[in-house]
């Protein structure tokens, strides 16, 4: 059953990633500095290290996990006396809630901001960025997963379903697809637009150290973490380090070093 929704969330993950790379290619926001092809290269390379380093603590802590909620009636969706669409809908809220706490403690926590920053030393923003994590980051937040998977007591197919939507929602997010104005108002009100994100990326620290939810926008306005940068903020993306856009030993070696 997990080696089957595993395929599919892959199956879903490269169609919807060979859809917006296309979309983007006709309708973007930033012209590219970069070759799109050594992006798509290096990103791919990194996706590809990352995905056989994570099969670790998904073998190991999150699939046991995952059976353990399964057999058992643990955690506090166990407690509540929900019908399974009510478990789903309270499970995927608790677990984008939690989300946003990750990746808002990522950034304000030293350690964390190590192995996340890779993630911002990208001077560009498009699809491909979606794939740039440091497997260090992945790592930690397999146990931080691990132990929601615990708390909340997921259900298997609720857990997978959030795991897909939220994986294209985070090439959505990450891609340089143009918005109408419109579209992109009335989306980020419910849900994190490329506008929104390119917020998140940029070199301006105040808008950089916002915007961090994933899915639902509402967090960021529950927290008063909301930051609208400006167009001109908008057009610099990355960190100070303008030197390793791309470079798979630079960026391995990054948060380590000093
Ligand atoms: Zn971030
Ligand atoms: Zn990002």
């Amino acid at each position: 059953m997990i080696e089957i929704l595993s395929n599919i969330k892959l199956m879903f993950f490269v169609l919807f990633f060979i859809i917006l790379f296309i979309i983007e290619s006709y309708y973007s926001e930033r012209t590219w500095g970069t070759k799109r092809f050594f992006r798509l290269l290096f990103h791919f390379k990194l996706a590809v290290i990352n995905t056989l380093i994570i099969r670790i603590p998904t073998i190991f802590l999150i699939i046991p996990a995952l059976m353990l909620m399964s057999e058992n009636n643990y955690g506090l969706l166990g407690m509540l006396d929900l019908s399974f669409l009510g478990q789903a809908f309270v499970g995927m809220i608790l677990l984008d809630l939690a989300y946003y706490w990750w990746h808002r403690l990522n950034h304000t926590n030293s350690f964390l901001w190590r192995f996340h920053s890779v993630h911002h030393l990208d001077t560009h923003l498009d699809v491909t960025t979606s794939l740039r994590f440091h497997f260090g980051e992945l790592l930690l937040s397999s146990i931080y997963k691990t132990i929601l998977i615990l708390a909340i007591g997921m259900p298997i197919s609720v857990f997978i379903f959030y795991e897909i939507l939220l994986s294209a929602c985070n090439q959505f997010h990450h891609s340089n697809i143009k918005l109408s104005q419109n579209s992109n108002k009335i989306l980020k009100r419910f849900i994190v637009t490329p506008e929104y994100h390119a917020n998140h990326h940029t070199l301006e620290k105040l808008s950089r150290d916002a915007n961090y939810t994933s899915i639902l926008t509402i967090w960021d306005m529950i927290f008063f973490t909301y930051k609208d940068a400006t167009k001109e903020d908008r057009k610099v993306m990355g960190l100070d380090d303008r030197s390793k856009e791309l470079g798979i030993i630079q960026n391995i070696k990054h948060p380590f070093n000093t």
